[in-house]
């Protein structure tokens, strides 16, 4: 029976950066780099009009902030999350933390994508033959993977499970239309994608 939350108002009380009112649960198939053998894997997308806090701010790799005057940049840093709506769909990744519901939802319908203990607990694919941590590398970045289909056709390749349901999480990797090799994946959702009139 699916979990379906049974208190929708409920705040989400985690350190979310993306948050919806619904969410897609992908799931497509990867050859083990460890193995070999074929492996379902899974990944989560979000539906245009999701929300995302403000952080468009760039570091460096000194965590330095660039074109903020320092107390401007202690300001941003200590200041309550902005959340910002987000036209557009997104794929999401190297995923740290999600909401309860969310978890317990994946537990069922996505059990190969789980906490890596070896991983700082980052949600990550693992292989059911061989057990070992599928690498996101290997997954999202680069047309021809698993998340990333080169084109309407191979995008056919990925399952779509719509779920209406809550969703947040904190997500390192936040894959926006701007990617435009994953515009195939978008359409697959049922999101247009194409140039801006
Ligand atoms: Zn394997």
């Amino acid at each position: 029976m699916p979990t379906t939350p049974t208190h929708p108002d409920a705040p989400l009380t985690i350190d979310a950066n993306v948050r919806a009112s619904s969410y897609f649960v992908l799931r497509a198939t990867h050859a083990c780099r460890h193995c070999r053998h074929a492996t379902p894997v899974y990944a989560l997308a979000l539906p245009p009009g999701h929300e995302s806090t403000e952080a468009e701010i760039e570091l460096d790799d000194d965590g330095e902030s660039r074109g903020l005057d320092p107390g401007a940049f202690h300001d941003w840093l200590f200041s309550p999350p902005t959340w910002q709506r987000v036209p557009g769909p997104a794929l999401i990744s190297q995923v740290g933390i999600l909401a309860a519901d969310v978890a317990a939802h994946l537990r069922q319908a996505a059990p190969a994508l789980r906490p890596d203990p070896d991983g700082q607990g980052q949600w990550t694919n693992f292989c059911e033959h061989c057990g070992h941590a599928i690498w996101e590398g290997d997954l999202y970045p680069t047309v021809g993977q698993a998340f990333c289909p080169k084109d309407d056709a191979a995008a056919t390749q990925v399952l779509v499970q719509t779920v209406h349901a809550p969703f947040a999480a904190y997500a390192s990797m936040i894959w926006s239309d701007g990617y435009r090799n994953k515009w195939p994946l978008f359409k697959r959702l049922g999101v247009a994608c194409g140039e801006a009139d």
